[in-house]
């Protein structure tokens, strides 16, 4: 695990997402991995000294974002967090969206469904759209609905930085909106990084996969909005 923006630490190569682990008073883990990620989650939260309760902060209800989550939450004192559109399937109470796959796409994930088994936790904190989570001096929740109902990003001004989840990710160098064969609705994703994200000041850009970048990240995301020709 590194630090890869003071305060800040990430764990890559999970088989799911990147992990992000912001320790302190009020340590907050953002996002947690397939579930076969979760001893080696858990052993690196173990690394780092807290009496405290952590906070699970999920960007969405993805299982590659939320596998250890509840195997984390049995053995930590934790609160989950996540947007209120999103925390009904996670709970079971909402069906998880069915995608569209192509028939290679379909064989992998029923061949490997029992490792991706969906875990549900309750979640202890419905977030909306300007709540401030307490850490770091202050995340901001910014609601970017359309890879999931309840898509979130988080943001802080003060240190220009922005969480984004699934909404814009790295792959490869090459920033990239939400895959749209996993993703309700795409477009509004894109109007959403339009409206919302660029109208953010950030420099760092910590994704859901791939690198963060660290400086000129809005400029990045600009550009790769540039890149659709403005036909979002
Ligand atoms: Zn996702
Ligand atoms: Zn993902």
């Amino acid at each position: 695990m590194r630090e890869v923006f003071p305060g800040v630490y990430m764990m890559k190569r999970t088989w799911g997402s990147n992990v992000y682990v912001l320790p302190g008073d009020n340590p907050v883990m953002i996002d947690a991995g397939f579930p076969v990620d979760r001893r080696r989650i858990a052993r690196r939260l173990a690394g780092f000294p807290s009496d405290k309760r952590w906070l699970l902060v999920a960007t969405h209800y993805h299982l590659d974002h939320t596998g250890s989550m509840k195997w984390i939450s049995e053995s930590f004192e934790t609160t989950i967090a996540a947007h209120a559109g999103d925390a009904p399937v996670m709970e079971g109470s909402m069906p998880y969206d069915i995608f569209k796959l192509n028939l290679p796409q379909t064989v992998y994930y029923k061949t490997l469904s029992p490792l991706f088994r969906y875990q549900y936790v309750s979640v202890d904190r419905k977030l909306e759209e300007g709540d401030v989570l307490d850490t770091l001096g202050g995340l901001e929740v910014i609601h970017i609905p359309g890879h999931t109902r309840g898509s979130i990003a988080l943001y802080q001004e003060n240190r220009g930085i922005l969480f984004s989840g699934d909404t814009v990710r790295n792959e490869n160098g090459v920033l990239e909106g939400p895959p749209p064969q996993f993703s309700i609705a795409p477009v509004e994703s894109f109007t959403n990084i339009r409206e919302k994200l660029l109208n953010l000041d950030f420099e760092v850009l910590l994704p859901g996969h791939g690198d963060p970048i660290i400086g000129g990240a809005r400029d990045e995301v600009h550009r790769m909005m540039s890149r659709r020709g403005g036909t979002e």
